[in-house]
């Protein structure tokens, strides 16, 4: 296969408690800047770096298949629930690089605020070796590296960041300016358990989901606490 014909594939993992525009706009920006074949939505069983989510894996699961419906080029991609246990993204992109082959363009999205702490990633530096790291802005989010990895990131960052991409399977850090949605998660459990509606910061189908089984509610409902 030629090089030009390689399959480009975008991995955007997260927590998804639960997903949102801001998750949904940023993969598709990116699926359309790069020309990705598919974008996969990979939920985390285990956050390692974070307390439990509140849905349980197979509600943030069936959300994102909800939200994923809307878009043929976005597949959800449970591996690492199955695998259960911490969600290393090193062992993810792994498994996937094992599946998909050495010529695929891996291109593993991470968000500024979570690439401020690549550093804390087990087995950090050999993430770049399995895929490209594509960088997006969010919106709060300043870029503060440690000395190392600043040194690291600096080193792989692609001026060209579609020639990058057409030139290597993996190893580059793309960084992509894409419209800004100030949406968390954080935000929507918050305005849900206030009673409020977190209406249009995500897909009508999720929140429906979520209304149906209570997800964000259910605790002060079971302790009576309705304050
Ligand atoms: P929480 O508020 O529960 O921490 P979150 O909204 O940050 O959740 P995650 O599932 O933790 O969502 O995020 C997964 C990935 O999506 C991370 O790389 C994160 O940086 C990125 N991300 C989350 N929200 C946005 C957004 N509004 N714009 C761009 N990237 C985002």
């Amino acid at each position: 296969m030629s090089s030009s014909a390689a399959r480009r594939i975008g991995i955007f993992g997260g927590t998804f408690d639960p997903v949102h525009n801001g998750h949904l706009r940023t993969a598709l920006e990116v699926a359309e800047l790069l020309a990705l074949d598919e974008l996969r939505l990979v939920p985390a069983s285990v956050p390692p770096h974070r307390g439990a989510p509140l849905a349980t894996a197979m509600e943030r699961l069936r959300m994102l298949e909800l939200a994923a419906d809307a878009n043929p080029g976005f597949v959800v991609d449970d591996r690492e629930l199955v695998r259960g246990g911490a969600s290393y993204t090193i062992d993810t992109l792994r498994s996937l690089r094992a599946e998909l082959g050495a010529a695929a363009r891996l291109c593993l999205i991470v968000g500024l605020d979570a690439f401020a702490a690549i550093d804390t990633w087990r087995e950090w530096r050999a993430l770049a070796e399995h895929a490209h790291l594509v960088v997006v802005q969010r919106p709060g989010a300043g870029l503060a590296l440690g000395e190392e990895a600043g040194r690291w990131a600096a080193a792989r960052l692609a001026g060209d960041p579609a020639a990058a991409l057409a030139g290597a399977a993996h190893g580059a850090i793309l960084r992509l300016e894409l419209t800004q949605l100030a949406i968390s998660a954080t935000h929507i459990r918050a305005l849900l358990a206030e009673g409020r509606s977190p209406r249009y910061l995500l897909p009508d189908a999720v929140l429906d989901y979520i209304r149906e089984n209570r997800i964000y509610t259910r605790a002060a409902a079971q302790t009576g606490d309705t304050d």
